[in-house]
């Protein structure tokens, strides 16, 4: 296989480890293409299944725990894998236990789904929700929240990178400026777990997705939660992540009444409280060698990599037929968001992108009610993408 220069060892690499990539797939922000061996995986633990019985079949995933839980400099038993970033975020804030009148810090640019969550727990629980306030592209002011851990918050919520925009959030900062007032800090690194650095942020927890930047299969999620406490439980306590009494003692007789049962269900140590025992096991086991390909691979060379992309799309793209790039051209990734031109917008771009085989996405204001004022295109290349994709979609963008 020859090695365009443009793409390097890494795109090289990440081409090579895939006999199929839609050509044109520029949506890695929204559901990237896993590789042959994440495929080959999945469909053999499904065969497994099928062949010795689900539960026979039940891997041992400590090895993805402790490969997952690096990315954040955490450990194995830190992790709980769900069904996805949503899931996730609900399971941890839906069952942390803040009183009535808690501040929740967060920014005008959360990401729509966390602000339906914190808006309904905000209203059911008396919670308050703060605002942190943030510069013109959306980018957290960590004096600002300084000011703000000074006058008192019980929580923050940070999407480390936005779904709506490409600007990477201080989150280093961020998390040394909670740390110190004593605030735990929640981290979504949906968009920025395989994609930008997140080791140094030293978040209590951290919500992400499979599918988007670590490539691996739809239909899970997860928390790494290196900072519980025990305020920190689930909505709705569950057989495998709770105990009545002493899990070590099972009566010997059930108990004559409801009352005799025990007290309130306890949440077993670590984050498999929050773990979904029923799952699609066959999509962890999945996420478990796309996340250790990716070791594999460097973490930190492809964040490099996928900046160089960034960087690159958005010196091409920028006032392509009147588009304009809505982050900084040097922003260090390799999610591009554009606005259009007075005489376009970004469904009629993106339907004549599939149109020449190229996947974009389209950003509609609800997934940034607050930040975002019209839609906008996304372009979020995964590794390995050519130059060349990126003039066709300028040609696309200025050809109306
Ligand atoms: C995609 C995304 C989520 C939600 O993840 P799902 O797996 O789609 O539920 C949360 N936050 C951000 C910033 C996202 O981009």
């Amino acid at each position: 296989m020859t090695t365009s220069p443009a793409i390097g060892h890494v795109g090289a690499a990440w081409r090579a480890a895939r006999s199929v990539t839609p050509a044109g797939l520029l949506d890695a922000a929204g559901c990237n293409v896993p590789s042959d061996r994440v495929l080959d995986a999945v469909i053999a633990h499904l065969r497994r299944e099928r062949e010795i019985g689900g539960y026979r079949a039940a891997p041992d995933l400590t090895g993805a725990r402790t490969d997952l839980a690096a990315l954040a400099g955490a450990e194995a038993g830190d992790v709980a894998f769900l069904e996805s970033g949503t899931e996730a975020m609900a399971a941890l804030l839906g069952g942390w236990r803040l009183g009535p009148g808690s501040r929740i810090g967060c920014t005008r640019a959360e990401y729509g789904s966390t602000f339906m969550l914190l808006r309904r727990l905000a209203e059911r629980r008396g919670w308050r929700l703060i605002e942190l306030p943030v510069d013109s592209d959306g980018r957290l002011d960590p004096d600002g929240l300084r000011a703000r851990l000074r006058s008192g918050l019980d929580l923050v919520v940070l999407s480390h990178l936005g779904s709506h925009h490409g600007v990477v959030q201080p989150a280093e900062a961020a998390g040394a400026l909670c740390r110190a007032a004593g605030v735990p800090f929640v981290l979504d690194v949906c968009q920025s777990l395989g994609h930008v650095e997140v080791r140094g942020a030293g978040a209590s927890a951290y919500v992400g997705t499979s599918r988007k930047w670590l490539a691996g299969p739809r239909g899970v999620g997860f928390l790494i939660v290196p900072g519980l406490t025990a305020t920190m439980d689930t909505p709705a306590p569950t057989l495998a992540g709770h105990v009545w009494n002493d899990p070590g003692s099972p009566w010997a007789e059930p108990p004559e009444s409801w009352g005799a049962v025990g007290d309130e269900p306890r949440p077993v140590p670590g984050a498999a409280r929050y773990e979904t025992s029923e799952a699609a096991v066959a999509a962890r086991v999945g996420l478990g060698v796309a996340v250790r390909e990716h070791h594999e691979l460097g973490p930190s060379v492809i964040h490099d990599h996928l900046a160089g992309l960034g960087r690159t799309a958005r010196g091409l793209l920028d006032g392509a037929g009147g588009w304009r790039v809505a982050e900084p051209l040097d922003e260090p990734s390799a999610l591009v968001t554009l606005k259009p031109p007075p005489d376009d917008t970004a469904v009629r771009a993106a339907a004549r992108a599939a149109e020449a085989s190229l996947l974009v996405g389209v950003v509609l204001v609800a997934r940034a009610p607050l930040h975002l004022r019209e839609p906008v295109l996304r372009v979020s290349p995964p590794p390995g993408t050519p130059v060349e994709t990126f003039e066709a979609l300028a040609g696309v963008l200025t050809s109306r």
